[in-house]
């Protein structure tokens, strides 16, 4: 269960609003005919599950899409009823609360088949098959392949085959060869499934980039993620610019502590850092257990419109940074986002980082409350703990 409020200093904004600009802008430019799944896999890339999924359906999206059966549940507990892909594995044992809960799933696998006890199924199982043309995660590589799971799939009519996709592991890079070959590999498995399949199946390749950089080769739907979230999947993508984004995701602080110290004093564990003259420090409620790892030293934060340093080593809970000036307690401190004509991306942090932005969200850990807004305004807080 999650409370409604939350009494620390320290917290992640989420605005709706952002989540809203950046669905209808990729539907701006796909087909009229093609649909967007809202990827809201890990807590949504941070951003917390059930309210995006909330925002993105009423913004537009035709249905969701998760990594793990537990995430699809707990959307449905929530009330949704949207269609929910798992596009990750499900336990062949778990394909009948799969099909109770009406959750799509997918399937790669002869010995999955095998494992799943038609029989025990109560209601039918939705089913995407998932092609590996060049991603090397999971799916069916070959037409045999295929051939004997569409075998299984005809044998029993509580298997309903919804749809066919695979996954691009390029397309968001400046060099598309590998992309092309994807495609080209998808048309070849299509083409024999064409053949061997009369019914009607739903087509869906394209992640973030795919979607945005080819919107004319969509087809059925795409799984929007991390642009969805309003950032960029790469930074060739970012340059190419293909629409306009909107990040929703901000995080915030407020110093808690300010002094002045001494000149040759030290700050925090191991004290890596050494003041060279008489210092303002302050002191911020958030650390490495809140996902601001201590590889984190050294980058800057937002206060009173300006960029200050973190100083010292990161603590579980705590971080300093070093002020120019004196601050009243109390002042907001801003790790993710604007503060006046100042600005913290989450690119910048995941440069720094040395990783990609998908990363920096997801690592901001469930001890941080998520403050759902709208145009700026507080719609919903959301407090795990
Ligand atoms: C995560 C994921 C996506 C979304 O990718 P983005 O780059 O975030 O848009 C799409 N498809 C699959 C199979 C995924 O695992």
């Amino acid at each position: 269960m999650s409370i409604e409020t939350f009494y620390r200093d320290s917290w992640a904004e989420v605005e709706l609003s952002a989540i809203d600009f950046n669905i209808k802008q990729l539907k701006e430019i796909l087909h009229e005919e093609t649909d967007v799944y809202a990827v809201v896999k890990a807590n949504a890339y941070g951003h917390g599950d059930v309210q995006v999924a909330q925002q993105a359906l009423e913004s537009g999206a035709s249905g969701l899409a998760v990594s793990l059966l537990d995430e699809a549940l707990k959307l449905r507990e929530a009330g949704i009823d949207a269609p929910i892909l798992v596009m990750g594995w499900t336990r062949p044992e778990d394909a009948k609360l799969a099909a109770e809960q009406d959750i799509a799933v997918t399937v790669f696998q002869q010995e999955w088949f095998a494992k799943v006890k038609t029989s025990a199924l109560s209601k039918p199982l939705k089913l995407h098959m998932k092609w590996d043309t060049g991603m090397g995660r999971i799916g069916i590589r070959s037409t045999d392949e295929m051939d004997e799971i569409l075998s299984y799939i005809k044998e029993d009519s509580r298997f309903v085959l919804e749809a066919v996709f695979t996954h691009f592991a390029m397309a968001d890079d400046e060099d598309l060869t590998h992309q092309s070959q994807q495609e080209q590999r998808f048309h070849e498995l299509f083409s024999h499934f064409e053949r061997v399949w009369p019914e009607n199946v739903e087509i869906h390749t394209g992640n973030s980039a795919a979607s945005m950089r080819f919107p004319e080769r969509m087809k059925h739907f795409v799984r929007f993620g991390i642009s969805m979230y309003g950032l960029y999947p790469s930074s060739i993508v970012k340059e190419e610019r293909p629409i306009d984004l909107k990040p929703a995701f901000s995080l915030q602080s407020q110093l808690i502590h300010v002094k002045k110290i001494d000149a040759n004093e030290s700050i925090s564990y191991g004290a890596t850092y050494k003041t060279a003259e008489p210092e303002w420090i302050g002191t911020v409620p958030l650390g490495y257990a809140d996902g601001w790892i201590r590889k984190l030293q050294g980058m800057e934060v937002l206060a009173g419109g300006k960029r200050h340093p973190i100083v010292g080593r990161i603590c579980m809970d705590q971080f300093m940074i070093q002020l120019d000036d004196e601050y009243p307690i109390g002042t907001k401190v801003t790790l993710i986002g604007k503060q006046g004509d100042s600005e913290v991306t989450v690119d910048e942090v995941a440069d720094y980082l040395e990783t990609i932005n998908y990363e920096i969200p997801c690592m901001i850990s469930y001890r941080v409350p998520r403050m759902f807004m709208r145009g700026g305004q507080m719609v919903e807080v959301d407090n795990p703990l």
